[in-house]
Parts: C-alpha cells; sequence; structure tokens
C-alpha cells in the first residue's frame, strides 16, 4: 500500500451529560477540524472522522474495526469535552494500531465577552483530555501526545510526521525480504533471530537460491533490457563504452526485481561471496531498485535491508533521500573531523547531489568481472543514520544525528557514490558513543526521517532506542545505555 491510500482515524470522546446539542456541535466541529487538516495540503495521509464516541460499546466497536481495517494506519483520540476514562479501558486496551492523543481546542482564544458556563462546558478539551492522558498513562500502552492548536503549521507537521512513523509501522508488519544467499561469513553484527524479528516487526525474511536468480537472469530478452537501457540513459550519464557490462546490470535488474514482485518482497539482500554463475556483483542494478523504494542490504545484511525500506516507505514522497550505507573511513584533521560513508558499490541515487554517473571499474573483491556501478557525490543538509542490532534478547534501534557536507576533496580515483558527513555531536564523541551502544558498520542514511520519528517507530514496535544528538556525552550514554539494559530485563 503507498502512503495515500492510509486513513488515520479521529476518535473524539464525550459523554451524554451535555444533552444531544453539545453532542452534535461536538461531531460537526471534529468533522470540521478533520475536514480542515485534510484541506491544509500539510499531512501525508487523509484523518477520517469516525465517531463522537459516549459509551464503552461505541469505542470497543470502533476500536474493533480499526483493527480490522488495513488501510487504518492509527487511531488519534481528543476529547472536545469530557469523557469518563473507565469507559475506554477495554477499547485502548484491544487496540493494535498505533494511538496518538491530540490535544487540542476548536477555539484557538478564549472570547472575553462570549464566554460563560455554556461555554465551558462545550469547550473543555483542558478538562477532557487530562482525564483521557491518564487512561493512556495508567495502561502503560504505547502512543504520542501531540499537543498543540489543530491550525498551527508546526502542530500539523508534529501530526503528519508520526503519521508517516505509523505508516511505517503499517509498512514493517507486511514487509517480506528476499535474501539471495546467506550472511558475509563469520560477520557478527550482520546476524540477527528471524523468528524474534518477525514475531516483534512483523518482517518475513526467507533464502531463495542464487541458482534460481541466475536462470532468471537468463531468461530475460533483450528488449526487456533495451527498455531499461534507456530508461539507465534518461536518468543517468554514461561515463563509459562498455555498454555489455552495463546490460549486465539491466539483465540483474530485471531478474532480481521480477523474483521480488513475484514474491510481494520489498527489500533484498546478497553477498559477494556467494555470486555462484553471476558475471558481476549486482551494482547499478541493487542502486536503481533502491531507487524505485526496495531496501538493500550487503554481505546478507538483512536487518538493513528491511530497514532502508521501512525509511523509504515512511519518507514516500519526499526528496531529501534514503540509502543504504556503509561508514568507511574519517577525515581527522583538526576542526575537519569527517565520516566518509560509501559501499562496494551499492549507495542509492537518492542521496545524490548531482546526476550520476554509470562507471565500470574493476573490484577488488568477489572474483569477478568488473561491475557498473552510479558514482556521485551525496548532498549537503541535516540527516540520520540508523542502524537496528540484535542484543540477544531484545532489539535495539541506534540513531545519530549527522550533518552532511558536500565532501571537501573531489577524490577522483574513488570509483564510488560517496557521502561526507560531521557526526553528532562531534566525530569523536559520536564514534565513542556508537561503538559503546554497538551499532553496526552498516546504516540507513536520511536527509527526510528524523530521530523523532525512529523514536515513534521504535515505541510503537516495542523495541529499545538510543538517540546520539548534539547534547549527548558519553557519561550520558552510558546512564542510558545501563539504565535500558536494566529496564529490558525487567520487560
Ligand atoms: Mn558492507
Amino acid at each position: 500500500m503507498r502512503m495515500k491510500e492510509y486513513q488515520f482515524w479521529f476518535v473524539v470522546g464525550s459523554q451524554f451529560l451535555y444533552g444531544p446539542e453539545v453532542l452534535e456541535t461536538v461531531a460537526s466541529r471534529a468533522a470540521e477540524m478533520a475536514q480542515w487538516m485534510n484541506a491544509s495540503g500539510q499531512l501525508p495521509c487523509e484523518i477520517v472522522y469516525k465517531v463522537t464516541a459516549k459509551t464503552h460499546k461505541e469505542i470497543v466497536d470502533v476500536v474493533r474495526e480499526a483493527n480490522y481495517d488495513p488501510a487504518c494506519a492509527g487511531v488519534i483520540t481528543w476529547c472536545h469535552t469530557f469523557s469518563p476514562s473507565k469507559m475506554w479501558i477495554n477499547g485502548l486496551a484491544g487496540l493494535q494500531k498505533p494511538y496518538c492523543h491530540f490535544a487540542t481546542q476548536y477555539n484557538r482564544e478564549i472570547p472575553n465577552e462570549e464566554i460563560d458556563m455554556d461555554f465551558m462546558n462545550l469547550n473543555q478539551a483542558a478538562h477532557g483530555d487530562r482525564e483521557h492522558g491518564f487512561i493512556g498513562a495508567r495502561l502503560r500502552i504505547p502512543r504520542k501526545v501531540i499537543a498543540g492548536y489543530w491550525q498551527d503549521e508546526d502542530v500539523l507537521k508534529r501530526l503528519g510526521d508520526w503519521m508517516r512513523a505509523a505508516v511505517g509501522v503499517a509498512f514493517s508488519k507486511s514487509l517480506k525480504v528476499m535474501r539471495f544467499g546467506d550472511n558475509m561469513r563469520e560477520v557478527a553484527v550482520t546476524e540477527g533471530d528471524k523468528v524474534e524479528v518477525q514475531a516483534k516487526l512483523g518482517w518475513q525474511v526467507n533464502t531463495w537460491p542464487v541458482g534460481q536468480l541466475v536462470q532468471v537472469m537468463n531468461q530475460v530478452t533483450e528488449d526487456e533490457i533495451d527498455q531499461l537501457m534507456a530508461q539507465y540513459k534518461a536518468e543517468y550519464d554514461f561515463a563509459t563504452d562498455d555498454l555489455e557490462t552495463v546490460r549486465y546490470q539491466a539483465r540483474e535488474e530485471i531478474a532480481m526485481k521480477k523474483m521480488l514482485d513475484q514474491e510481494g518482497c520489498m527489500a533484498f539482500s546478497n553477498t559477494f561471496q556467494d555470486l555462484y554463475g553471476m558475471k558481476q556483483l549486482p551494482g547499478l542494478a541493487s542502486q536503481h531498485l533502491m531507487a524505485q523504494g526496495y531496501g538493500y542490504g550487503g554481505e546478507g545484511d538483512w536487518k538493513v535491508a528491511a530497514m532502508t525500506a521501512i525509511l523509504k516507505a515512511m519518507s514516500e514522497g519526499q526528496t531529501g533521500g534514503t540509502a543504504f550505507m556503509e561508514d568507511y573511513t574519517y577525515h581527522l584533521a583538526p576542526g575537519q573531523e569527517y565520516s566518509l560513508g560509501a559501499h562496494m558499490l551499492e549507495v542509492c541515487p537518492s542521496v545524490a547531489a548531482q546526476r550520476p554517473r554509470i562507471e565500470v571499474h574493476p573490484l577488488g573483491i568477489g572474483d569477478r568481472e568488473a561491475p557498473a556501478r552510479l558514482v556521485f557525490e551525496g548532498h549537503a543538509g541535516p540527516a540520520i543514520v540508523v542502524s537496528l542490532i540484535d542484543m540477544g534478547g531484545r532489539l535495539r534501534l541506534i540513531c545519530q544525528d549527522i550533518q552532511c557536507v558536500k565532501p571537501i576533496m573531489d577524490m577522483p580515483n574513488l570509483p564510488v557514490a560517496r557521502v561526507m558527513w560531521r557526526a553528532m555531536p562531534d566525530l569523536t564523541t559520536g564514534l565513542t558513543c556508537w561503538i559503546t551502544a554497538g551499532g553496526a558498520h552498516h546504516t540507513v542514511l536520511s536527509y527526510d526521517v528524523t530521530a523523532s520519528q525512529m523514536r515513534d517507530w521504535a515505541r510503537m514496535m516495542d523495541i529499545e532506542f538510543v538517540h546520539i544528538h548534539k547534547g549527548t556525552t558519553v557519561d550520558s550514554l552510558e546512564q542510558d545505555l545501563f539504565l535500558s539494559d536494566l529496564a529490558w530485563k525487567l520487560k
């Protein structure tokens, strides 16, 4: 499902105490607010006003319907009036969709002349939202609280960001990952418990033999390759005359896409250690698949493949870019401390600062022919890097804020796509924190998704979240890890 196909259900709490006239006003205002917020064009998905709930049964019914409807990506509640919360317990306890408590108010200002006790009875969100907030806290259910006036841009931004994280939850729960071969031998961080991941995050992670991919590659026609080559020409510059090598990447891309689409997979991994029957490691092929929204992970890293797909789904329609990334090497000149990220081949061109070039160069590892790949620089701007690791018994999501810069040198002999950034709070502190937390060398780098959205996503998924930001110190991070270790042992 695409971003626009998801809905968020607006459920407004009230009670019979105020009489039918007040309830009609609440219902018509809630519908008006949903309509206005949809028309603002600032939300990625539609808000659908569902019900002004006055009874236990109405709440249980709407929750049951929300759980059942695949188009419903979350429930947004608000109390225009006072809604006694014991009638919410059974409904909220059974809610299986992301939940946001929107603490807002229909009127922006207190009307000096008009305000009397009738006005107070109708407009008492400050009262009702506190009762509603208590039951969320008491039931200890994961929730997002968004407070502020519903017409304000920053409020709509926070609501929209949360919606995107909730769509990431829906996407995650139906995500299938195709592994071509196993993980790279002996590597630890790319391993993980696939049963635990499926139970927790919903991912179906399975393996297909490389030999089957080669069979599908052999069935790809010259016509199909011609069509994809025309697309490459429209999107990229050719900095090579070796068209046969590029055509071989097209063959690989078409075959991988056929297998992915046939199985409904939105992410895949492969490894240079298992290219049995293939002439080239897929480079351009993987890069162009990522540009279409598929997640990818190198060296069999199916966790980063899945996370790449999820962040791409969360940021659908945004233009900053999201890519599979690997921390490669540092520039440690005082005052100019930067990380250089790249991969053997496979960085997504969605993060490119300029039109990518197709180049062909030999590859030192993998014992195959020189592969075609896209070469470009990543653009400047704030971004995050994200790593999901399996701690044994629980999953930990580590997110670091970074500031990408135009690479400070052109590196003319580096034949791969590259991104340069300054890690927060600074390279050495950030690095100490990253290593202390156990973050992988593979990450998802995104200019679109924020740390706050990843925190929301982790909360909805009930996994540990670690954030390294401009205010982080090694001491504060160690304290966080120590406390969270205790907390997760108790859970
Ligand atoms: Mn790698």
